[in-house]
């Protein structure tokens, strides 16, 4: 017996032959500066969930061909290639590429919220070329919003979770192989309704999974075309600035799903589950050394939701490296956990290639950790950073959020405070943004803070789409970024220490995303003037000086932290320095 879903297929679907899966753009307008675009400002990354799906896929279904096609990569590299950005262009390319290719099921990966609605225009381009072409996506925006997403006819099926599993049985009950009650972890409309099916089979052993297909994604495929960015490449990853663009070639992994933690800001176990399960250290190295021997790649990014969750998992993927003898630099593209840090760990890093810390302390107030579920001890944290200075030269970059809606001035300051006096390379101070599906979302939303078309549509993240009740929107977004300005540029840690060039590299890939950063300028021109090259401090405080004519802002920046550029100018020229 058919339910009427798949009557409603079996016209159209012979059976599933060719699937195309799609990584969006993440750019969508015209407006984005060419300069900005291909520094890397809207970036690129290989989208590796796409890459399990793909290669899972492969192994379990027979005489299927699947092709990963990285949209946002392709808008990037054809703006490149032309001098400009051009959205219609890409959209005509990807367009292009759909018609090529001319699938059964398309797979649109749709990761946030902020860009759900680049996901719902892909769709309605497939279904303009062809609605007999099935409509897939999945991601974080579908499993928390399927009802939402679904409100949209040009989508077919919602994935819910993980997705391995629920896409191989999805084909299979378009190839009618399977019947209705073997789908899960999916939502879709049937006549009239919503039906919506749970995700109950989660992958139990990692190791089963292939490694993910990297055809169309390999860490080559990332490589910026031409010499436009010393330090940006197409990823935006701390990595490059610490290594510089010419001496690092990432591959991206993961070697672990899921996080046990519920802090009440992060959304993350819808997608893996509230439990976290670990793929083997041999497993783990094996794919390391397989991304060196067939990509050439010297550094990893592990983009786990938290790396070091279980520090015997860690180490014995560090032992693994040491043990192999494999000369890789790495990092985390999320957050370490501060608790497990202690002396033993931070040795093993350091012997391991660890390159970069990111550290998620995200705040300096005890109340406000508490609050959100964070587990966390702010002198344990303070401890850690000295640990990791006393035992290597690691980039140590802290991650902070500044603004919860349940903050008041005095917490908001007790974080910006906290970040001042740690001994940091960088401090990403985070305006504070409700994730949708994370506890504290439900809660601003019951309260009425979300600021209304940011519900659905996203928001960019240098504002917040949240409303405080204990201060005004300007005020903490100014706060905020002075904190930034004075952290990262004014008081910058490197800029008067023996690693001064690590300052210049963190200040021109700050000028390659913003062009415009007058204060990034300034403190370059700063370093050079201690490495004694007067011909380049002159230069980047010209340029410095050129902004300030036109730019109020980032004079009242230059008024806030008492720089008269025209006096030390003024004095660099009189021959005065
Ligand atoms: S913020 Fe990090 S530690 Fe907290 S629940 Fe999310 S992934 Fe886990």
């Amino acid at each position: 017996m058919l339910s009427g879903n798949q009557k409603n297929y079996i016209k159209i679907m012979p059976r599933v032959k060719k699937i195309l899966l799609i990584n969006p753009f993440i750019i969508e307008t015209n407006s984005y500066n060419y300069e900005t675009v291909i520094s890397g400002g809207q970036f690129a990354e290989s989208p590796l969930g796409l890459g399990y799906i793909s290669s899972y896929l492969q192994s379990k279904i027979n005489d299927v061909e699947i092709e990963i096609f990285d949209a946002n990569l392709m808008a990037m590299k054809h703006f490149i290639s032309k001098g400009k950005v051009d959205m219609s262009a890409a959209w005509g390319l990807l367009k292009d590429k759909i018609e090529e290719v001319s699938p059964d099921i398309i797979g649109v990966s749709s990761l946030f919220h902020s860009t759900s609605h680049i996901v719902h225009q892909t769709c309605t381009l497939i279904k303009k070329i062809s609605p007999d072409i099935i409509t897939v996506i999945g991601g974080s925006y579908p499993t928390i919003s399927y009802s939402d997403a679904l409100k949209d006819n040009n989508i077919d099926y919602a994935i819910i979770g993980e997705g391995e599993i629920c896409f191989m049985d999805l084909i299979l009950f378009l190839n009618k192989e399977k019947g209705v009650e073997n789908l899960h972890g999916i939502a879709y409309r049937d006549d009239k309704n919503i039906i919506f099916k749970e995700n109950k089979f989660l992958i139990k052993n990692l190791d089963e999974l292939p490694f993910p297909d990297r055809t169309n994604i390999s860490p080559d495929d990332y490589i910026m075309p031409n010499d436009f960015s010393e330090y940006g490449n197409l990823s935006r990853n701390f990595l490059f600035r610490v290594l510089g663009r010419n001496n690092a070639k990432i591959g991206i992994m993961t070697a672990s799903r899921g996080c046990p933690y519920s802090c009440s800001f992060c959304s993350a176990k819808h997608i893996w589950g509230r439990s976290i399960r670990y793929r083997n250290s041999k497993n783990v190295v094996d794919e390391i050394e397989l991304l060196i021997k067939e990509y050439g790649v010297n550094a990893i990014v592990f983009n786990d939701d938290n790396f070091t969750v279980s520090t015997k998992k860690a180490v014995a993927i560090m032992d693994e490296i040491i043990k192999r003898g494999l000369n890789i630099r790495w990092g985390v593209g999320g957050g370490l956990g501060v608790n497990f840090l202690d002396e033993e760990i931070i040795k093993k890093m350091y012997d391991s290639g660890i390159a970069i810390f990111n550290l998620a302390f995200e705040s300096g107030s005890q109340k406000t950790l508490k609050e959100i579920g964070k587990v966390l001890n702010l002198e344990i944290s303070k401890n850690v950073v000295r640990r990791i200075r006393k035992l290597g030269k690691g980039y140590i970059i802290g991650f902070f959020i500044s603004g919860f809606h349940f903050e008041t001035k005095k917490e908001v300051e007790e974080t910006l405070e906290f970040a001042r006096s740690l001994d940091l390379d960088w401090a990403l101070i985070r305006n504070y943004q409700a994730i949708p599906g994370s506890r504290i979302f439900e809660e601003c939303l019951q309260k009425g803070y979300i600021v209304a078309d940011s519900i659905r549509y996203g928001y960019p993240l240098v504002t917040s789409n949240v409303d405080w009740p204990n201060f005004s929107k300007e005020y903490i977004l100014e706060k905020n970024y002075l904190a930034n300005l004075e952290v990262n540029f004014i008081n910058s840690r490197n800029l008067n220490s023996d690693r001064v060039d690590q300052a210049i590299r963190d200040f021109k890939g700050v000028i390659e995303l913003a062009p415009d950063h007058a204060i990034a300028y300034y403190v370059l021109g700063k370093a050079y003037e201690i490495k004694g090259d007067l011909l380049k401090v002159k230069d980047n405080w010209h340029k410095a000086q050129d902004i300030l004519k036109t730019s109020e802002t980032s004079r009242s920046y230059f008024k806030h932290f008492k720089i008269d550029i025209n006096k030390e100018l003024n004095l660099l020229e009189g021959g005065a320095l």
